[in-house]
C-alpha cells in the first residue's frame, strides 16, 4: 500500500454525474475525446485483454477508430454511436478511463484532472461533489473499503485526508501520466 494525500478542496469540486441520458442528451462522452487527439492510455498490464475486445494499441494508446481525423474528431473504437462505452461495467474498461477524473499530483496528492473543469458537467446539473460524482473512480483507486472511508470523512465535512491506496493502483497512476506527459 501506498499513502497518499486527497485533497478535499478538489474532491468538493461540482460536476453533473455521468448518467446515461446525460452523456447521450449533453455531454456526448466529451471527456473520452482529446483536443489535440485521442489519447486513451492503456497500460501494459491490461493491454492484451483490452485488445481482444477489438482495438490496436500502439505507444500505450489505443489507435482511434478513424485515424485519419485531428483533434477531437478522433473517435475511440469502444465509443457508441449513442456516445456510450462498450466496455462500461466490465472488467476491460481501461482502469485510465475509470479513474480518468483524478490525477496524482507531484506532491502525491489525488486532485481532479484539471481538464475536467473545462467539461460542460462542471458547476452542471445537481452539481454533486466530484468524490460523489465520480465514486466508481474511487472505488477502483482504492478498493471499495477504502473509497468508503474517504467519502464517510468528505461527507462529515473533514479536511484532506490520508488514505492507503494499492500500489498496483499508485503505479499504474503514475505510469499512464508519463503517457500522457510523453515521458515513456
Ligand atoms: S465526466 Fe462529464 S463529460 Fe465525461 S461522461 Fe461524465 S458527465 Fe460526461
Ligand atoms: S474505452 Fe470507453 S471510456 Fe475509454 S475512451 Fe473509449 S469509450 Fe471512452
Amino acid at each position: 500500500m501506498k499513502e497518499v494525500k486527497v485533497s478535499a478542496k478538489s474532491a468538493h469540486l461540482p460536476f453533473h454525474g455521468c448518467d446515461p441520458d446525460y452523456i447521450r442528451t449533453t455531454c456526448h462522452g466529451r471527456c473520452c475525446e482529446g483536443s489535440s487527439g485521442l489519447m486513451v492510455v492503456v497500460h501494459p498490464t491490461e493491454q492484451v485483454a483490452i485488445e481482444q475486445q477489438g482495438c490496436t494499441v500502439a505507444r500505450s494508446c489505443i489507435i482511434p477508430s478513424n485515424p485519419n481525423q485531428t483533434g477531437s474528431k478522433q473517435l475511440c473504437p469502444f465509443k457508441t454511436s449513442e456516445h456510450l462505452c462498450r466496455l462500461h461495467d466490465t472488467p476491460n474498461k481501461p482502469f485510465g478511463c475509470v479513474a480518468s477524473p483524478f490525477t496524482l499530483n507531484k506532491n502525491n496528492t489525488l486532485i481532479v484532472r484539471n481538464r475536467y473543469k473545462l467539461l460542460r458537467c462542471y458547476n452542471d446539473g445537481p452539481k454533486l461533489p466530484a468524490y460523489k460524482a465520480f465514486r466508481a473512480s474511487l472505488d477502483l483507486i482504492f478498493g471499495d473499503l477504502e473509497a468508503t472511508r474517504i467519502c464517510c470523512h468528505l461527507d462529515n465535512g473533514g479536511g484532506d485526508i490520508v488514505a492507503l491506496m494499492p500500489e498496483l493502483s499508485w503505479i499504474i497512476l503514475r505510469d499512464n501520466d508519463k503517457v500522457k506527459h510523453h515521458e515513456r
